[in-house]
C-alpha cells in the first residue's frame, strides 16, 4: 500500500516547527518521505488532500484506565479516596470482561477522534483491552494493574499479571506491547516489587505504575518508610527496569535527580491532577534535570475525558503558572511531550513520535477551516493554545487508517455507544 498525502502542511517533529507544505509519502507501515517544493512521482493506492489541513506525529497518552469510561460522570466532585472507596470499587466488584471490553471501545473511538493513536493503559480483564486494540487498529502498551493488599493475594495477582504478559506482548503484528504494573508504592509491598522487577526482567518489558500522586499518600508512606516512594523504589532495584510512573506530582529534589539518573518517564496528567486536586508535578524541573516526561489522560472517571490536545494545553499553562514564567514549556515543548517523548516512555523511541523517512506512519490530519483557528500565523501555537480535538479528520496508525475524512475506519461506533448506553444502566 502506498499513500500520498498531498498538500499538507506538515510539523515532522517539534523543532522543526511548521513546514507550510508538503507532499508525505507513505510506503506500507512506515513513511517514506516528506517533499517540498517538487512533484513526488505515483503511482500510489490511496491519495488523501491534504490542503487547508495540518499533519502532526499521532498523539500519546502515557497514562490510562480506558475502560473507567464506564465511571464518567459519576458521583464526582469528590475527595479522591471518598470517590474511589464509596462509589468505584463497590461498582468494579460487578465489572465483567463484556462491560471492560464495550467501554474500552468506547474509550478507543473517544481517543481516535481527537488523533490519539498509541497509549498505556493498565486495569482488569486486560485480554479483553487486547481484543478491542486489535480490533480498533490503535498501538498500546497493556498490563494488568497488580493490587495485593494481603500476602494471600499476592500469587494469584502476579500469575494473572505474568500470564497476560505472556500471551500479549508482541501481539496485533507487534502495535501491542505488554508491562508489568505494581499499582502503586502504598498498594504493593516490596515482594510484589522484587518479584515484578525479576519478571520484567526476565521477558523484557517495562514497569508502569503511579508514582507520589497525592501530599497525603507521600507524607503517609515517608512516616512509615523513612524515605520517599522514590527513594523506596530505587532502592529495590525496580528503576533497573524501564518504568513509566504516573503523576510524579509531589517531588523532592532528590526525586528528581535519581529518576533523571535512572532515565524514568513520568507521564504528567494535568487534567486528573487538577480535578482532584493534587497539585502541579515540577514538569519543568524534571525536564531541566533530565527527566522524560509526557502526558496521560488518567481514566475518564477521574479526569472527565480522554482528549491530548487538552492535556498538552493544560500542560503548558500549568508550567507556566508554577514556575511564573510564560516562556515555561513553551508550545513546540508541549507537543513533544504528546508526541516523541509519549512513544520514548512506552518504549516505542527508535520507531515513532516524529514523522520522518523510516519511522512507523503514525499520524493525525487536522482541518483547520475552523473560526477557532484562523489566523494562521502559527499553526503549532494554534495547536497548542487554540484547538480542541474534535478537528481531527484523519488518524491512521502503521500506514492503515483508523478514521479518515471524520469517519470512522474500523469500528463500529454507533454500535458501541448504544451498547454502552444500555450497560451503563446497571451502574448507575
Ligand atoms: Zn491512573
Amino acid at each position: 500500500m502506498r499513500v500520498l498525502i498531498r498538500g499538507v502542511a506538515v510539523i515532522p517533529k517539534p523543532e522543526v516547527g511548521v513546514i507550510p507544505k508538503a507532499d508525505v509519502v507513505i510506503e506500507g507501515r512506515r513513511y517514506a518521505a516528506v517533499v517540498v517544493g517538487e512533484e513526488v512521482s505515483g503511482p500510489f493506492d490511496k491519495i488523501v488532500e491534504g490542503e487547508g489541513k495540518l499533519l502532526i506525529p499521532g498523539l500519546v497518552n502515557a497514562h490510562t484506565h480506558l475502560a473507567m469510561t464506564l465511571f464518567r460522570g459519576l458521583a464526582q466532585d469528590r475527595p479522591l479516596m471518598d470517590w474511589l472507596e464509596k462509589e468505584v470499587w463497590p461498582r468494579e466488584k460487578k465489572l465483567t470482561g463484556e462491560i471492560v471490553r464495550w467501554f474500552s471501545l468506547l474509550g478507543l473511538v473517544e481517543m481516535i477522534r481527537c488523533g490519539t493513536t498509541a497509549f498505556a493503559d493498565m486495569y482488569f480483564f486486560m485480554e479483553e483491552v487486547g481484543e478491542a486494540v486489535e480490533k480498533a487498529g490503535v498501538r498500546a502498551l497493556l498490563s494488568y494493574g497488580i493490587i495485593a493488599p494481603t500476602p494471600e493475594r499476592i500469587e494469584p495477582e502476579l500469575k494473572k499479571a505474568e500470564s497476560f504478559v505472556r500471551e500479549w506482548d508482541g501481539e496485533a503484528e507487534g502495535r501491542i506491547r505488554a508491562a508489568f504494573s505494581p499499582h502503586a508504592p502504598y498498594t504493593c509491598g516490596p515482594e510484589v516489587w522484587k518479584r515484578t522487577v525479576s519478571l520484567a526482567k526476565e521477558l523484557r518489558v517495562p514497569i508502569h505504575t503511579h508514582l507520589s500522586e497525592t501530599k497525603e499518600e507521600v507524607e503517609r508512606f515517608r512516616a512509615k518508610e523513612g524515605r520517599s516512594p522514590v527513594e523506596w523504589l530505587e532502592e529495590l532495584g525496580v528503576f533497573g527496569v524501564h518504568t513509566l510512573a504516573a503523576h510524579g506530582v509531589h517531588l523532592s529534589e532528590k526525586d528528581i535527580e535519581i529518576l533523571a539518573a535512572h532515565n524514568v518517564h513520568v507521564a504528567h496528567c494535568p487534567t486528573s491532577n487538577l480535578k482532584l486536586a493534587c497539585g502541579i508535578a515540577p514538569v519543568v524541573e524534571m525536564l531541566r534535570t533530565g527527566v522524560n516526561v509526557c502526558l496521560g489522560t488518567d481514566g475518564a472517571g477521574s479526569a472527565g475525558d480522554l482528549n491530548m490536545v487538552e492535556e498538552m494545553r493544560l500542560a503548558a499553562l500549568l508550567a507556566k503558572v508554577k514556575t511564573g514564567d510564560p516562556q515555561a514549556l513553551p508550545a513546540a515543548e508541549a507537543l513533544g511531550l504528546a508526541t516523541w517523548r509519549g512513544a520514548a516512555a512506552l518504549g516505542w523511541g527508535k520507531e515513532l513520535g516524529t514523522i520522518e523517512p523510516g519511522r512507523r506512519a503514525d499520524g493525525v490530519i487536522i482541518r483547520l477551516d475552523r473560526a477557532h483557528l484562523l489566523p494562521n500565523y502559527d499553526l503549532l501555537a494554534n495547536l497548542v493554545y487554540a484547538a480542541q480535538g474534535s478537528e481531527v479528520e484523519t488518524v491512521f496508525v502503521d500506514g492503515h487508517f483508523l478514521l479518515l475524512e471524520g469517519e470512522m475506519q474500523t469500528l463500529d461506533e454507533e454500535e458501541i455507544l448504544g451498547r454502552c448506553r444500555e450497560l451503563a444502566k446497571k451502574f448507575k
